[in-house]
């Protein structure tokens, strides 16, 4: 097996996830079988307790594993299928520790940061080994070198490239290089105190990619090499990318980091064919019309809340040569001035997943203009639970119809706790969440647009269609064109004299990918 770990100096926010899966993307096409995994260095188990506005969107795998949104990237910029094992956290780090200490696994031992922690982290490296079919291993980590929490994984790797051998063994570390206008100066410093750092800790990287907004001159080049101890050649430049970031690859791939990277680990393999990435990043730069959709959530303001849908609009755009302009429409203002004045005329509607009853009113409102409007709209997740409770108000005439995790008391629960959900108090993975399999009716919409009987998707939510409304809204007029294939709980539901109404329990965007 061979190792590449991606590192980040400087400052976060560098893209160090899209350089590992572009790196991915480049490896697989050259032959290669890849798989990636992060290391968090927070103390949160996992990132499923944290708010979007704190973290970006929580991706879900199909194992049910709630993970950082770079496994979102790795699973759309590479074919691997990812699990729990892939994202490992300091929080999971510590909390094994401590329960192998409880049980009296180190019995006699002080139990200590080096080496109790540090095997803990290799272990993983270890076991993912063990479990994936693939060549290379990348593992990015999060954080910036020199932070605090990061050491413990640095110092692990540093332990792990000795056990596996130096030769197996690829460090990245991608810094930026900031622009002083006053000075018109590109500034090499801080990427040189960035890997002073890594390199106090025992680890000498062999490639440094540089995030830049302007060009790289060769000076500048020979200058990084020299004060970080690497190959001229092995300083990559990572221009920000102009149109979509599935050009990431490409602009890697000029500086040849592929061929630095296989020669650095003895793989002799061919360049990539990059063809098929170059075309389809073609497709989605220079489609031939537009069209606009308004996404009506509570977490507009963060690019990164609804990270995988934002993506899904670029693969679907690309599918069918239409550039998605996204209306970004915080549901709370829908409230003060109303679904026509804040939304207009749009191509399309999406109302997101999301949780807490802020905005809830304005997205009702929402469903309520797409469907009298007759605009296409998609409701996914608390997007379809709003459409439901539209339903139920306006149509079946139940008034004060709502989920109960904004109204305990309505005397029409149309979107409820399940049996099962009922006793649980923590908060932490104990949603409906990961993989499970829908049955599609015939003759519907859904089925005409997935084109079989069934359908696999990610879930994570709480909250399900209570069945006891089932026939009351179906006789109504409401469609129930999917259901859970062992519980019958709700999947889909959808409007047949709409022009196009559908909206889905789980999350379609997480299994979207270019071409895919
Ligand atoms: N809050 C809702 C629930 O828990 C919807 C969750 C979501 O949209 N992901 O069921």
């Amino acid at each position: 097996m061979k190792y590449i770990f991606v590192t980040g100096g400087v400052v976060s926010s560098l893209g160090k996830g899209l350089a590992a899966a572009s790196i991915g993307t480049l490896l697989e096409r050259c032959g290669l079988k890849v798989t990636l995994q992060k290391f968090d260095p927070y103390l949160n188990v996992d990132p499923g307790t944290m708010s979007p506005f704190q973290h970006g969107e929580v991706y879900v795998l199909n194992d049910g594993a709630e993970t950082d949104l770079d496994l979102g990237h790795y699973e759309r910029f590479v074919h691997c299928s990812l699990s729990r094992l892939n994202n490992l956290t300091s929080g999971q780090v510590f909390e094994s520790v401590l329960r192998k200490e409880r049980r009296g696994d180190y019995l006699g031992k002080t139990v200590q940061y080096i080496p109790h922690v540090t095997d803990e982290i290799k272990n993983r490296l270890y076991e993912v080994t063990e479990k994936s079919d693939v060549d290379i291993i990348i593992t990015e980590i999060g954080g910036t070198v020199g932070d605090m929490e990061g050491h413990i994984f640095l110092e692990a790797l540093r332990q792990f490239a000795l056990e596996v051998g130096r030769d197996n063994v690829c460090f990245i570390h991608v810094t930026l290089l900031p622009y002083i206008k006053a000075a018109g100066e590109m500034k090499t410093k801080p990427t040189q105190q960035s890997v002073a750092k890594l390199r106090e800790i025992g680890i000498q990287p062999d490639v440094i990619i540089c995030r830049t907004e302007y060009d790289m001159s060769e000076d500048e080049r020979r200058k990084i090499a020299m004060f970080c101890n690497v190959e001229a050649k092995n300083v990559i430049a990572f221009r920000d990318v102009k149109n979509t970031i599935y050009e990431c690859p490409l602009d890697l791939s000029q500086d040849k980091i592929d061929r630095i990277v296989t020669r650095r680990l003895g793989l002799d393999v061919p360049a990539p064919n990059l063809a098929d990435w170059q075309r389809y990043v073609g497709r989605v730069i220079s489609p031939s019309h537009s069209i606009r959709i308004a996404v009506v959530g509570k977490y507009i303001a963060l690019q990164d809340a609804y990270k995988s849908i934002y993506e899904s609009f670029t693969h679907a755009g690309a599918e069918n040569d239409a550039r998605v302009e996204i209306l970004r429409i915080d549901a709370e203002e829908i409230e003060e001035k109303g679904a026509e004045a804040m939304i207009g005329s749009v191509d399309g509607i999406l109302v997101p997943g999301g949780f807490g009853d802020r905005g809830i009113e304005g997205k009702i409102q929402t469903v309520e203009y797409a469907r009298t409007k007759g605009i296409p709209f998609l409701g996914i997740c608390l997007g379809m639970q709003v459409a439901v409770i539209e339903y139920a108000r306006h149509i079946c005439g139940m008034d004060d119809a709502n989920s109960t995790e904004f109204d305990q008391k309505t005397t029409h629960p149309v979107i409820s706790l399940q049996e099962e959900q009922k006793g649980i108090q923590a908060m932490g993975a104990t949603m409906r969440l990961g993989a499970y399999k829908a049955l599609i009716r015939p003759g519907t919409l859904a089925h005409k647009l997935y084109g079989k009987d069934s359908v696999t998707e990610r879930h994570r939510h709480r909250y399900e269609f209570n069945p006891a409304y089932r026939d009351e809204l179906e006789n109504a007029g409401l469609v129930i064109s999917a259901v859970n294939d062992e519980h019958g709980l709700v999947e889909v539901v959808e409007l047949p004299e709409h022009p196009f109404f559908i909206a889905c329990q789980y999350h379609p965007e997480f299994q979207s990918a270019p071409n895919r």
